[in-house]
This record gives structure tokens, C-alpha cells and sequence, in this order.
């Protein structure tokens, strides 16, 4: 059995994996209020979390002509199938974007998977610790062993760290290597710890960031993309 428990498509053949459970806690995590997709019109609290086998996944994204996954969620890392379905999705060329916060990447994964969407919440550990619950330092450990050209970046702009947080970020990025990827997320808040930053703000700090070092950085405008529920 996997952790997978959601699964959605697009419309450009790529589907997104939601894998269940975090070995982090992040204070503003969107699973705390959307376990599925957030765009999903149902009444999302009244649904079961039903784990499918590996079997299962892959006739889902064999049938609906899968090309490219998003493997996230949650942590695909903390599913002990990963590798197995990696290796299949591999053997028939389909596109692999791995989400994770680091702490149990291993090289297995990172070879099988086409890209690593690192999440960075924060380099300084004491604010990791007061927002994750938890250090930073196997994570850092782990993209230090690891990193190679697979590697882009994803951080959440939070309006109570503001844009030093994210600069902080920037810099330590620019330490592995120059005009390395960093995706920036303005929260969407799911309790009353943490307030939805004002955009221009997180537009500004973008600027900021683009001047002052060698990351591309960029957010996502919009809305999102709008997906087919393939499973439950
Ligand atoms: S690392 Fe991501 S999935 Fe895990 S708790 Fe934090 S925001 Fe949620």
C-alpha cells in the first residue's frame, strides 16, 4: 500500500500525487485546512483518506494517458513504494517533478525523479524551529550532499517574516551556485497565526531579491491551474 490518497490531472496531460502525513509541522501548512486540492468544489471534510496500492496508481495515470507528475502533497519521501513507483514511471518516460522538504531525500530518489522542488522555509534555524517545529539541519545537510542541476527552489513568503526571510534564502542559494530557481508562495492563510501578506509587498520583495542576487525568483500569478479529480 502507498501513502497516495489524491490524485488530479491537467489539462496538459501532467497530474498531480498527493502522498499523506508530513514528518514536518509547518504552522501554516494548506493541508492543516485542504487535505485535497484546494480548487476541488466539494465538501472536502466529509471525505475519507483511502490509501491506493502501487498497482492502482499506475493504471490511474496509465489510463488517463499521464505524461508528467507532480509528486507531493504531504511528503512523497515518508511513502516507502517512492522508489518502486519512480522507477516504474521512469521506465515509461514519464516526466518526474519530486516535492520535498529534503529531510529524507536520498540519492535513489534524486536520480529517478527529472526534478527536485526543494522547499526552504527558512535558513536561520531558530525561526525554522518556531514555524516548522523542527530543524532545518538535516534538510540543509541533504541539499548540500545531494544538490545538482535537478534542484529548483520553493519557499512561502510569510508577512510576519517579510522579505528578509526570503532574502536570507536567496543568499544562501547563491552560496551552492549562481541563478539558481526560487519559486516564492504567497501564503494562503488556514488559521489565524499567520495573515495573508499583502501582494505588493511580496511583489516588492521579488524586486528586492532579483537586485541583490543571482536567483531567479518569480511567483506564481494567477490562480492556478485547474484540475480533474481522477482519484477518489
Ligand atoms: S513541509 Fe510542506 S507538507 Fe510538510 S508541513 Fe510543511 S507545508 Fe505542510
Amino acid at each position: 500500500m502507498t501513502r497516495i490518497y489524491h490524485i488530479t490531472k491537467f489539462s496538459d496531460s501532467s497530474s498531480y500525487i498527493f502522498f499523506y502525513g508530513c514528518n514536518w509541522n509547518c504552522d501554516f501548512c494548506i493541508l492543516k485546512k485542504y487535505r485535497f486540492d484546494i480548487h476541488w468544489s466539494i465538501n472536502q471534510k466529509n471525505l475519507e483518506i483511502k490509501f491506493l496500492d502501487l498497482n492502482d496508481v499506475i493504471n490511474i495515470l496509465f489510463k488517463n494517458d499521464i505524461r508528467e507528475v507532480f509528486l507531493g502533497g504531504g511528503e512523497p519521501t515518508l511513502d516507502n513504494s517512492l522508489p518502486f513507483l519512480l522507477k516504474i514511471l521512469k521506465d515509461k518516460k514519464i516526466k518526474i517533478n519530486t516535492l520535498t522538504n529534503g529531510e529524507l531525500l536520498t540519492k535513489e530518489i534524486v536520480d529517478l525523479s527529472d526534478r527536485i522542488a526543494f522547499s526552504i522555509k527558512s535558513v536561520n534555524d531558530e525561526i525554522h524551529k518556531k514555524i516548522v517545529h523542527r530543524s532545518n539541519k538535516k534538510s540543509l545537510e541533504n541539499l548540500e550532499k545531494l544538490y545538482n542541476e535537478k534542484f529548483t527552489f520553493e519557499t512561502v513568503y510569510l508577512k510576519e517574516l517579510g522579505c528578509k526571510n526570503v532574502y536570507e534564502i536567496a543568499q544562501f542559494l547563491d552560496s551552492i551556485k549562481n541563478n539558481l530557481s526560487l519559486r516564492v508562495d504567497p501564503l494562503i492563510p488556514v488559521n489565524e497565526k499567520f495573515q495573508r501578506p499583502d501582494i505588493n509587498d511580496v511583489d516588492n520583495c521579488i524586486k528586492y531579491v532579483s537586485k541583490n542576487s543571482t536567483v531567479k525568483i518569480y511567483r506564481i500569478i494567477g490562480s492556478g491551474k485547474n484540475a480533474k479529480v481522477l482519484y477518489p
